[in-house]
């Protein structure tokens, strides 16, 4: 069985290979720059041998280009892993937004396409163009079943008091305005990997998630289930991130809007694209923003205590909601990466039985990374998060189901 997972953007399209039931990465890449100056495709071909990369510049004013072009790198002598584009049993799409419609994976037929169009508005840089992708695979992987894989499918088991808001009626039934969340792939194959490593059925296990990357998240996890996650309507609250500010007091947008004349588009500019870590220390990235911190810079430690201080926060409120944790799990870009940034999420809650090992903490993680103290109650997990290969395998298992 060959699938390919693809994660189609407005300007560029990801994908991997995997190739049977042991789900073995032969290829991925990236088609970047579409409709732009310059783009190219980035391809990686993987075997015994190790990795072999390959760059193709030519003109991509479309996805259809873009997606013909790896259809083309895929079957291309010398670098062929599969014959023929009939080869591709299934297309495994990640989108977005499934809204209420959809809490599982799905083969996409006309209805789904038409409700993934439906629900733009909810997700307008994502889903259009995740569907973009969907139309386009459809036309040159022919024999292939098409699935598609929701970023907001794993949170569909919020319960009611966690996903509305304290707004009037008519804006969640006529309008659909509640909590959605997002991350959900990564925050589900974590926990699978969470449940494995504890030799627990996932429906046996509480888990405490933070999938920190350049956009951050965390869910809290009764019986396998998410019960809460601290984005929301938009991938917007929760969290201080690159970028983005987080949870903030709303009023400030009136305020913004009223006193400094500011334009919704530009307070959302502000909101998403200003804010966070770059906001408080000028820089995006956590590894500059530690760097800085080293050298003295106080908007570093203040960017960064603002960041931890959160993620503290956010773990005892799940504790709470949760009673029993079996683990606390770090995940994703600065989750994977980063001692300082577990550690100081840790600090101060041992009266949790949250007690990381500060020598374990310094490892890097492979697979599962466990670095809790011994006499922790809680396992302190670090996983590297796989969402293609869980939109891989939730794939098959929808083939094969
Ligand atoms: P992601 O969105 O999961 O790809 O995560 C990207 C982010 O991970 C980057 O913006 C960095 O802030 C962060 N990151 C990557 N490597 C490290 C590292 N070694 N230490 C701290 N942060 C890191």
């Amino acid at each position: 069985m060959n699938i390919l997972v693809i994660n189609s953007g407005s300007s560029s399209i990801k994908y991997k290979l995997f190739e049977g039931d042991a789900f073995q990465l032969v290829a991925a890449g990236l088609v970047e720059r579409i409709g732009l100056e310059g783009s190219r495709v980035l391809h990686t071909l993987f075997d015994e041998g190790g990795k072999r990369q390959i760059v193709r510049t030519a003109p991509i004013p479309d996805h259809q280009t873009g997606l013909s072009l790896v259809a083309a790198l895929l079957t291309e002598p010398g670098l062929a892993v599969i014959d023929h584009p009939d080869e591709i049993d299934a297309v495994g799409h990640r989108v977005v937004h499934g809204g209420e419609y959809f809490s599982e994976t799905v083969v996409i037929d006309e209805e789904v396409i038409r409700a993934i169009r439906e629900l733009s508005p909810y997700a307008p840089l994502h889903n259009p163009a995740n569907l973009e992708g969907i139309l386009v695979a459809r036309q040159i992987f022919t024999s292939a079943v098409q699935v598609a894989v929701f970023d907001t499918a794993f949170h569909q088991t919020l319960p009611p008091q966690a996903y509305r808001y304290a707004l009037p009626n008519d804006l969640y039934v006529n309008h659909g305005i509640r909590v959605y969340g997002f991350h959900g792939t990564s925050h589900l194959y974590v926990s699978k990997q969470a449940a494995a490593w504890l030799q627990k059925p996932l429906s046996e296990v509480n888990l405490i998630t933070a999938h920190l990357g350049n956009g951050a998240s965390m869910a809290a996890i009764k019986q396998g289930r998410s019960v809460d996650t601290t984005m929301g309507f938009t991938p917007l609250p929760g969290l201080m991130m690159g970028t983005r500010s987080g949870d903030i007091d709303p009023a400030i947008i009136f305020f913004l809007a009223r006193n400094l004349h500011m334009s919704l588009e530009a307070i959302d500019q502000l909101l998403n694209k200003q804010s966070g870590l770059l906001g408080i220390a000028g820089n995006s990235d956590v590894r500059d923003v530690i760097h800085n911190m080293k050298t003295g810079d106080a908007q570093a430690r203040l960017a960064l205590d603002m960041y931890t201080y959160r993620i503290r926060k956010y773990i005892g409120a799940y504790m709470a909601i949760l009673g029993d944790v079996d683990a606390l799990v770090f995940t994703a870009g600065v989750g994977e990466n980063s001692p300082y940034i577990r550690a100081q999420s840790c600090t101060g809650l041992e009266p949790l039985g949250i007690i990381l090992d500060e020598t374990k903490n310094q490892a890097r993680a492979q697979d599962v990374l466990p670095i809790h103290a011994d006499k922790s109650k809680v396992s302190i997990l670090v996983i590297p998060t796989n969402e293609e290969l869980e939109i891989a395998q939730q794939t098959m298992s929808i083939l094969t189901s």
